[in-house]
């Protein structure tokens, strides 16, 4: 197992910048997730770990051994791609034991390791199939036994899960989850869901065109998002803008249309700037009479029935605000309530982003 550094990596296609000055650094043992929108160089990054690009600038050091320059064969990584790239001619067992076979392992030993790995992916007795045979899910299987085999220091999944129907999918999440625990393996994996991302990680990188915006827990992206890109592509979010009135411990914001908002002092800024302040709409509540700040009279424009609870959309005069509210409260299109968040659950953003 190793950690695993890039330093200021830049990849360019054409004149695309896949990879912009790129810093990170993966832990040993660590379920790292890159997470962003199509196109925002996740898979261009993974491949540069597992060296199948080289980079343009910048280097990949795995502990302190710089391999920017190293054959992928030479990296010892394990990769699971989104279409499994199987062998569909070949058995389960020969698809698993491939890795093995080139590295010359004798066949003794294939068969004991091959068979140890099908187990803990949990395909025993199906090693005589072919993927043709086999269910997605069974193929994805055999996809991480085949990474996985040869033992490698790291592990590296191109969104593994993405041909899956849903429930399978949340079912492989805990599959991948599981193995990698009890493997301790140095994982990145790639995604564009961040629920899996938020589900599955020790840490997240979100990315945007080629650039890293914010790195930290599901729970540090989730709550304290550090602007308005990684507070929408991070679940939804009802943004507010408006000018600071008072600054100490806490932030004072007051909007256009009068609404006087309260937010912890998350980075500087001044009496007077413009600011935004961002509310999850789970923070949302109905009702709370006698709250100086963060409240907000709002029209409800229409009503989502989610099962466990109500998705309302509503707007005060130029605002359009997100709740998720209970189902028992009394809400209905047209009608005129009253949503308080606490201080504690606003987020101030800055107003340039
Ligand atoms: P997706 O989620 O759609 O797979 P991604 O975040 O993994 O996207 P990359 O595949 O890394 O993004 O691509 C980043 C940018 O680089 C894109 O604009 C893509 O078109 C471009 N790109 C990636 N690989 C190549 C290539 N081999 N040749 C030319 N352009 C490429």
């Amino acid at each position: 197992m190793v950690s695993i550094s890039l330093k200021h990596v830049t990849k360019t296609f054409n004149g695309v910048t896949a990879n912009d000055d790129v810093n990170l650094k993966m832990e040993d043992g660590e379920f790292f997730t890159l997470l962003g929108p199509s196109g925002c160089g996740k898979t261009t990054t993974l491949r540069i770990i597992a060296g199948f690009y080289l980079p343009d600038k910048g280097s990949i050091f795995f502990d302190d051994q710089d391999v920017t320059n190293h054959h992928p064969n030479e990296r010892e990584t394990g990769m699971v791609f989104q279409n499994y790239a199987l062998w569909p001619h070949m058995s389960v067992f020969d698809n698993v034991a491939y890795g093995l076979k080139i590295r010359k392992v004798s066949k003794d030993v294939i068969q004991e390791q091959v068979l140890e790995i099908l187990d803990l992916v949990r395909l025993e007795g199906l090693e005589s199939r072919t993927p043709l045979q086999l269910s997605g899910g069974q193929q994805q299987r055999v996809a991480l036994a085949r990474a996985l085999v040869i033992k490698p220091k790291v592990l590296l999944l191109d969104e593994p899960l993405s041909n899956l129907d849903a429930k399978l999918r949340l079912e492989m999440r805990q599959e991948i989850t599981r193995i990698q625990k009890k493997l301790k393996i140095t994982t990145v994996y790639v995604t564009h869901d961040q629920e899996e991302a938020l589900s599955i990680s020790d840490r997240i990188a979100i990315m945007k065109n080629g650039s890293i915006k914010q790195v930290g827990s599901p729970k540090q992206v989730y709550l304290s998002p550090q602007n308005t890109f990684i507070a929408d592509f991070i679940g939804q979010c009802s943004f507010i803008h408006g000018k600071v009135r008072k600054v100490n411990q806490y932030v004072d914001v007051k909007t256009d249309e009068g609404i006087k908002l309260r937010a912890p002092k998350s980075f500087n800024i001044n009496v007077g700037d413009q600011a935004i302040c961002a509310i999850r709409p789970e923070s949302f509540t109905v009702n709370k009479p006698g709250e100086p700040f963060n409240v907000f009279k709002c029209e409800v424009l229409n009503v989502l029935f989610l099962g466990k609870s109500n998705r309302v959309y509503t707007r005060v005069g130029n605002l359009n605000i997100l709740a998720e509210l209970p189902i028992d409260a009394d809400i209905s299109t047209g009608k005129t309530i009253s949503l308080f968040t606490p201080v504690d659950e606003t987020v101030l953003l800055p107003f340039h982003t």
